[in-house]
Order: structure tokens, then C-alpha cells, then sequence
């Protein structure tokens, strides 16, 4: 059953900015520091004599860890992926903003937590944890545990997306999952061309899913229940990097922009609570439809 007060008391959508150091080539630069923290949820813009001041659910500031970042923005959701939650956890903005820094170690500290609550909590009630991993990469699916098989979407009657052949690992310790994360990056990182910046032209999607055996039964597939799924989602300014003219780089740029405006439309669609949901935007989107319910956005 579903405690739907606790549900409301994660929903619907979480909005945490996180504030990164000056990195060396700044510091290097004289480059000033024009961000300030006010208390844990407002976060000041000053720039030059104008100041402009936002609010977040949560502001992070530069001495928070990842360990904290996990604390604050995953974490209290996690007990609901048992209740049928799907939740997404995503990170957005511009190349080197810490992204990935940031977005790396929330799944593996995540499936701590989940493996802990099956092996206490929810002891002996059937529950496994499953994790895969893809990324989609100018429209199109790639298994990173597969060595990058080409993967293809569909939705069945239900509107339940579906992606064919995708390998779903299931997994009992956390070195386990750890290796699978690993493999995955590794995989990621060594794309098509073999660039060093390869991976922020493409979605990463990392999911953990929970399932239960039907009545204990072990030889009959066990049914889906909560789902967390870790986006590291591609850059988006390369779509406006008209000095390119590299004809495959500019059609990525507008394949991203294209989804990153389709998540954007979805989220605001899901804030306002209407009906109409526009999931079939992108690729993206419709990857995540039955897991935009529960959003956590990092910055
Ligand atoms: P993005 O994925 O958004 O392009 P990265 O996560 O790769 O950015 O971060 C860019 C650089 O900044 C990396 O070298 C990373 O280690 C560093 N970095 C990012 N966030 C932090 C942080 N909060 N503290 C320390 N270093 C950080
Ligand atoms: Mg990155």
C-alpha cells in the first residue's frame, strides 16, 4: 500500500543547486567569485552592481559533500521506491558546472541504501534490485552494459514503455553494482569517436529497479515495483555552437536541444498538474514517462 501523506512529503518535484569551487583555471585568472549562499535555500547571483537572488528547495554550498548531496536530495526517496515509486534524479546546466562530479556516486550510494532495506528492513519479503544502464545518443538507445548494443524503444497498450533487449543485471552486493557502474562509464567514455568529451553529448540513464517474486515463487519472473532512475543528462550549449560546422556535431546539438526542451515541457506540464503530459517529445522523455512522477533536479 501506498502511504501517500510520506510520498507527499517527497513529491513532486526537488529543486537543489550546488555550488562548485573556483577551479584552478579560474583561480589562475583572477576570476571573481560572484555567488553567495544565504541560508539553505537561497542562493544570490551578484554580478557586478546587479543582484539577482533565487530559491531553491535546498542550496548546497561549495564545502558540501557528496555524501551530503546524497543526503539531501535521493535519499529520502529511497524507502519509496518499495511503495511503487519511480523517481528521476537528473543534473542540468552547462559543461564543467560538476555534473557528473556530482551525479557519479548518488546510484551506488543509493543501491547501499536499497540493499540495506532489503536485507533488513524488507527481509525475506522477495525483494531483488536489478541495475542497467544506457544512454541515448542522437535519438538513438545504446545498452552501456552491452558493449553498446543499439537498443529499441516500445510502448505497449498500457502507455508502459518498454526497451527491448536492454540487460538488466540483478544484483546482491554492492561490489557487484559497483563493477556494473564502472563498466558502464568505461563504456560511455569510449564512444564512437573516442573523444575526451564524448560523454556530455549523450544521455546516461542508470536504473535501479526494484522487483518482488510472485508469491516467493522463484521460477516465475518477478514483478516490477519502484524504479530510481540517474540521469547524466548531455550539455546543452553545443546546439548554439554555430562555429562548428562539423554536420554530425551540430545534428547531436539539435538532438539534444530537442530533448532538453521536451524534459523541460514534460516537468512543467507535471508542475502545473495537468492532465496532458507531452512524454512523446523526445526520446528522452518517453524513455522516462511512468518516472517523471517523483523529480529531483540537481544544478
Ligand atoms: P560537467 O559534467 O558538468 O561537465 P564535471 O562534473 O566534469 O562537469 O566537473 C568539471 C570539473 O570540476 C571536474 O574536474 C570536477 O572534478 C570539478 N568539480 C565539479 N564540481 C566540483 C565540486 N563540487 N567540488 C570540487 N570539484 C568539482
Ligand atoms: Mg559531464
Amino acid at each position: 500500500p501506498v502511504d501517500k501523506e510520506k510520498l507527499a512529503s517527497v513529491a513532486k518535484i526537488k529543486v537543489v543547486i550546488r555550488k562548485r569551487p573556483l577551479n584552478k583555471k579560474e583561480i589562475a585568472k583572477k576570476k571573481e567569485d560572484i555567488i553567495s549562499i544565504e541560508g539553505a535555500s537561497n542562493f544570490d547571483l551578484t554580478e557586478y552592481v546587479e543582484r539577482h537572488e533565487f530559491v531553491f528547495d535546498a542550496v548546497l554550498d561549495e564545502d558540501v559533500s557528496n555524501d551530503e548531496v546524497y543526503r539531501e536530495t535521493v535519499e529520502p526517496v529511497v524507502p519509496a521506491i518499495f511503495q511503487r515509486t519511480k523517481a528521476t534524479c537528473f543534473a542540468y546546466g552547462q559543461t564543467g558546472i560538476g555534473k557528473t562530479f556530482t551525479m557519479k556516486p548518488l546510484p551506488l550510494k543509493a543501491s547501499q541504501d536499497i540493499l540495506r532495506l532489503m536485507n533488513h528492513a524488507y527481509k525475506n519479503q522477495g525483494f531483488q534490485l536489478f541495475v542497467s544502464f544506457f544512454e541515448i545518443y542522437g535519438g538513438k538507445l545504446f545498452d552501456l552494459l552491452n558493449d553498446r548494443k543499439k537498443l529499441l524503444m516500445r510502448e505497449d497498450g498500457k502507455q508502459k514503455v518498454c526497451i527491448v533487449g536492454l540487460q538488466e543485471y540483478r544484483v546482491n552486493d554492492v561490489e557487484m553494482i559497483r563493477e556494473l557502474i564502472e563498466k558502464g562509464n568505461a563504456t560511455r567514455n569510449t564512444g564512437t569517436t573516442g573523444a575526451n568529451e564524448e560523454s556530455s553529448r549523450s544521455h546516461a540513464i542508470l536504473q535501479l529497479a526494484i522487483k518482488r517474486l510472485v508469491d516467493g515463487n522463484e521460477s516465475k519472473p518477478p514483478r516490477p515495483i519502484g524504479k530510481l532512475s540517474f540521469i547524466d543528462l548531455a550539455c546543452s550549449e553545443r546546439g548554439a555552437d554555430t562555429t562548428n560546422n562539423d554536420k554530425q556535431t551540430r545534428i547531436e546539438g539539435a538532438e539534444i536541444n530537442k530533448s532538453l526542451l521536451a524534459l523541460k515541457e514534460c516537468i512543467r506540464a507535471l508542475d502545473n498538474d495537468q492532465t496532458h503530459i507531452p512524454f512523446r517529445g523526445s526520446k528522452l522523455t518517453e524513455v522516462l514517462r511512468d518516472s517523471l512522477l517523483v523529480t529531483l533536479a540537481l544544478s
